[in-house]
């Protein structure tokens, strides 16, 4: 399945040190009322804690913590809608300082040291979240 909405508005702008990087995401879009997006950010971390989707057992088996200052190489999402709340979906690599790179489902628990982001809004139908039967995830439904 897919739509085909039309640009909204475009933010760019930085989190604080400190904040949660996943939360601060989520209360952005909120605040702004952002109910269909994508976006990206990049900066460095303090620490980190990435999500691993078990497709066996349907389940995320546990968390990869990672108490180390990290680049964010990479961290890109979008922002839908499940069970009627705007919800942010982000993936994240993360590379020490020998240049190698962790990866995974960003989750609550990853603390921003700088953070800098571009959210693209966009607009028209709406994609709402639901539990998809073979995969056990809440994917984008018709
Ligand atoms: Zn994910």
């Amino acid at each position: 399945m897919h739509i085909e909405p039309k640009p909204g508005r475009i933010f760019i702008g930085r989190f604080e040190c400190d904040d949660d990087l996943l939360e601060s995401l989520t209360s952005f879009c909120k605040k702004e009322n952002i109910r269909l997006g994508t976006f990206n950010v990049l900066g460095a971390v303090k620490s980190a804690k990435l999500g691993y989707y078990d497709q066996k057992n349907k389940e995320y088996s546990g968390c990869v913590d990672l108490d180390k200052k990290l680049e964010i190489a990479s961290c890109m999402g979008n922002v839908s809608l499940k069970d009627g709340e705007i919800m942010v979906h982000a993936h994240i690599v993360l590379a020490d300082f020998e240049g190698k790179a962790y990866g995974g489902h960003l989750m609550p628990g990853t603390k921003v040291f700088a953070a800098e982001f571009h959210v693209q809004e966009l607009v028209g139908k709406e994609l709402k979240r639901g539990k998809e039967k073979k995969t056990g995830l809440p994917l984008w439904l018709e």
